[in-house]
């Protein structure tokens, strides 16, 4: 008795994995039966970041593609002249080496570092997913793998204006960086993010892969899915994330279409 009730629990437990597995069996053969999967024209979100909203006024950033310097700046250090002020070398907006060399080429990346009269700094980093489905992936695995530590991480719902409230995740992240002399500066940094699709919106990679998959099925699409994080130094969420994600969203969000 005890042993059927452990084995419903962990069936339980597994069953959207379980979900996931056939949604992806059934994929596989609608693709292998030769199904037409068409991209979607509409896009997830708006297509440029404002360099003005509220208190925040929002920068380009270009990076070294040099992989010994890698250095980013933001558009006002450089003034209009695009070489890396360490090494010299070209500079490439919004897209770092690291990304370019990760991401699918058809996949669109947005970035502006926004900052206030206070001194406060929010990167924003938009990632619009091409054809292929690696353009996007988990937060957790790439910060990881960039010598990013997770500390602590927690769901937060953000009051959007004349609509539901936005569910975030929110990851504290703890970075060692060495320095000159060879002692280890730890710096710690707030790393919000969520998933759209301009109608949907989730910040659980299992469910936009669930979407993903029943969109394709169901209806041989495949939906632009977008991914927005923002990154700070600051560590105060409810006063000043909270604040600017309700700030920021009516501008990520303010054209669909294409
Ligand atoms: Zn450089």
């Amino acid at each position: 008795m005890f042993r059927h009730k452990r084995s419903v629990k962990t069936l339980r437990q597994n069953l959207p994995y379980f979900i996931l597995i056939i949604l992806l069996v059934s994929a596989s053969l609608i693709l292998w039966l030769g199904g037409d999967v068409k991209m979607s024209d509409d896009l997830s979100v708006r297509l440029d970041l404002s360099s003005q909203f509220g208190e925040w006024n929002g920068a380009d950033i270009f990076f070294c593609q040099n992989e010994k310097c890698m250095k980013s700046f933001a558009a006002g250090e450089l003034k209009g002249v695009n070489i890396c002020k360490s090494c010299g070398s070209h500079l490439v907006l919004s897209w770092s080496l690291g990304e370019k060399n990760l991401l699918p080429p058809d996949t669109m990346l947005l970035k502006k570092e926004y900052s206030n009269k206070s001194g406060m700094v929010m990167l924003v980093t938009v990632v619009i997913a091409g054809s292929e489905i690696t353009s996007i992936h988990r937060p957790q695995m790439c910060l990881v793998g960039q010598g990013y530590r997770i500390v602590a991480q927690e769901t937060l719902e953000i009051p959007i204006k004349g609509r539901e409230s936005l569910s975030v995740k929110v990851l504290k992240l703890l970075f060692q960086q060495p320095s000159q002399d060879r002692s280890v500066k730890e710096l710690s940094s707030i790393y919000t993010y969520w998933y759209t699709d301009g109608e949907r919106e989730t910040y659980n990679n299992f469910i936009r892969s669930f979407y993903m998959l029943v969109d394709r099925i169901l209806f041989g699409k495949m939906s632009r899915w977008a991914y927005v994080s923002i990154t700070t130094s600051g560590s105060d969420v409810k006063g000043e994330i909270v604040p600017f994600i309700q700030g920021l969203y009516p501008v990520i969000t303010g054209v669909r279409k294409n």
